[in-house]
């Protein structure tokens, strides 16, 4: 590709909105633009990285034995309201009607067109496994799309279906699934890790999401310092073991905190430390329940846990004319002692006495406050977020290290929440109907490349990894009025491209070093730049982006150098 035929919008300036480093770039260097929010189109640029990620994820999948199709983005609300999703999913569902009020979806994900396909095709277990993918534009009405790719409302993602005739064969589906995006995400060349999750409103009994690590990542993770175990935040399991409250040692005493408010005011103010406090939170549930949940001062409620615990679709913290209600006081200065409401405390907690809480009134506390003796709990859970420095839960002695990252990936084992609802079965071989037993598996396309970016750049612009960059190889020409500057890099260009090397030549009548510049910004992993100077000794330069490492090649030998750092850069192993 020649440069000056090609469009690739270069900007100095950062454009203002773009927060993180991978949208201003893409922005920067030509990549996508927006057309509102949420909403991008992919210029040449960034089309050739997205393309890149397609086929890998397409490999790895074809080599896992998932089939590719292509189902519609318009959905027909019927096959979502057997489901029940079309009265579930909140307004990040896209509604819409055609021309004779037919009421349509944009497909936000695909489980109930892929489970309609099946139940119509698929009768017997002799058919079965089976894995269907496909790469699509998906349509979510995100509350906040920002981030650029990271979090559009239309964004392009794999997605694939796996169905089995029974937990067993669903497992082992689910596994190949696990270790095709373990390969997918190595052959990006990504630092990632795949961590335990929480299977959220799709449903379903068991999740991993694979995650790039990345200081703007919007997830938190913990991972095991000395075993396997590594999950989201939300998920983190904490276990205590042993936990036995001591002897209360003090009586309980009602004391003044005059404007004293915050954990951190009112232990400073009774001269203790958090861990000497609880804190109790009077929290609403989907199903209308107000409860009570005490947890260490120290500690954040893990709303996701709370809400598993019940079995409810989300709690929230309640509001001020509840919370009113229920204690006497406003907001901040609820305790356990006389409560009417459940109360729940976390597992933590069952190891304390002699602690401070709330007194239901402004500006009042209790000191020596102890369970049993003063509240009752009615159920001691693992309710608190998960925090570095807490203990494993798998191993003996292990430490949580924590991490941000950005969810690539997503893999779920669905069981039969589709299947029975919309009716998929099949015939097993003593001729019974069962229904089909489903896995389901995304990756966000764009978000990976997004994502790789944020883990490879320098101040000065790009770095991706050879597997996702658009180019491989940049011809910088240095003079391409001087007529031997320029038969040599068209030579060169032309023999890169008979060596199937993807290679971008900058012929471009600019300044050299308005054409650094962009070369920095691009960020292709090789830079061959032909100049004068270099020619009379029958060199050139070749720069390494990633290292910046630059060398002088014989003219004659740089074209095989080439070809094996191209194949070096895209070179991986596969796990076993
Ligand atoms: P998130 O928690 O980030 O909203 P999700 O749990 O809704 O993600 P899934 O439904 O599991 O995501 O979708 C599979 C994959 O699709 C995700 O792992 C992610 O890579 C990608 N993805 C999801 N939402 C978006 C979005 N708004 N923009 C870009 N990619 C997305
Ligand atoms: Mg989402």
């Amino acid at each position: 590709m020649r440069y000056s035929q090609y469009l690739l919008p270069t900007l100095k300036e950062t454009p203002a909105d773009a927060e993180v480093i991978s949208h201003r770039l893409m922005l920067r260097a030509g990549m996508i633009r927006k057309a509102a929010a949420g909403i991008y189109s992919y210029l040449p640029f960034g089309l050739r990285s997205l393309r890149k990620m397609e086929q890998i994820i397409r490999e790895e999948m074809d080599r896992a034995g998932a089939i590719e199709c292509l189902m519609p983005m318009a959905n027909p609300a019927e096959l979502w309201k057997e489901s029940g999703r079309w009265e579930k999913y909140g307004k990040e569902l896209l509604r819409f009607k055609d021309r004779k009020s037919a009421d349509f979806c944009m497909g936000p994900t695909h489980e109930e067109v892929i489970t309609d396909i099946i139940r119509n095709t698929v009768n017997s277990y002799k058919q079965l496994p089976l894995n269907l993918y496909q790469i699509q534009t998906k349509f979510r009405d995100e509350i906040r799309p920002r981030f650029g790719l990271m979090r559009g409302r239309e964004f392009i993602m794999k997605d694939a279906y796996s169905f089995d005739l029974e937990d067993t064969g669903a497992d082992i589906s689910y596994s190949k699934m696990y270790q095709a995006y373990r390969n997918i995400f190595n052959r990006c060349g990504l630092n990632f890790r795949s961590v335990e999750a929480d299977s959220g409103a799709i449903g379903g009994n068991f999740s991993h999401e694979f995650m790039v690590l990345a200081e703007s990542g919007e997830d938190g993770i913990v991972s095991c310092d000395s075993c396997e175990y590594a999950a989201n935040v939300e998920k983190a399991e904490l276990i205590y073991r042993d936990l036995k409250t001591p002897m209360a040692a003090l009586e309980l005493q009602k004391v003044d905190t005059p404007g004293q408010r915050t954990i951190e005011e009112v232990a400073e103010f009774l001269k203790l430390n958090p861990q000497q406090l609880v804190k109790t939170l009077i929290v609403q549930t989907s199903e209308d329940e107000v409860l009570a949940i005490l947890l260490r001062g120290d500690r954040e409620l893990n709303e996701i846990k709370l809400a598993n615990l019940l079995d409810v679709d989300w709690v929230l913290m309640a509001e001020d004319d509840v919370v009113k209600q229920v204690t006497g006081a406003p907001t901040g200065f609820a305790g356990p002692i006389g409560l009417e409401i459940r109360v729940i405390a976390d597992a933590e907690v069952k190891g304390m006495a002699d602690f401070v809480v709330g007194g239901n009134a402004v500006d009042v506390h209790f000191t020596g406050a102890n369970q049993d003796r003063d509240f009752a709990v009615s159920q001691f859970a693992d309710l608190r977020q998960a925090v570095a420095g807490d203990p494993c839960p798998r191993c003996e002695g292990g430490k949580f290290e924590s991490w941000r990252g950005i969810e690539v990936g997503h893999i779920f084992k669905l069981g039969i929440k589709y299947s029975e609802a919309m009716n998929a079965t099949v015939l097993d071989a003593e001729g019974k109907s069962r229904p089909l037993v489903m896995g389901c598996y995304g990756i966000g396309a764009g978000r990976t490349v997004a994502a790789a970016i944020e883990q490879n750049h320098d101040e000065n612009g790009m770095m991706l990894p050879m597997p996702l960059a658009p180019f491989q190889v940049l011809i910088t020409m240095l003079n391409p009025k001087d007529d031997q500057v320029r038969e040599a890099a068209e030579e060169l260009y032309q023999q890169l491209l008979a060596a199937n090397i993807e290679v971008l030549l900058d012929d471009r009548d600019e300044r050299p070093g308005i054409k650094f510049k962009d070369a920095d910004l691009i960020g292709i992993p090789l830079r061959v730049t032909v100049g004068a100077r270099n020619l009379k000794e029958g060199n050139v330069e070749l720069k390494i982006r990633n290292s910046g490492a630059m060398s002088m090649v014989p003219l004659d030998d740089i074209t095989p150098q080439l070809q094996q750092l191209v194949a070096e850069g895209l070179a991986f192993k596969l796990e076993n």
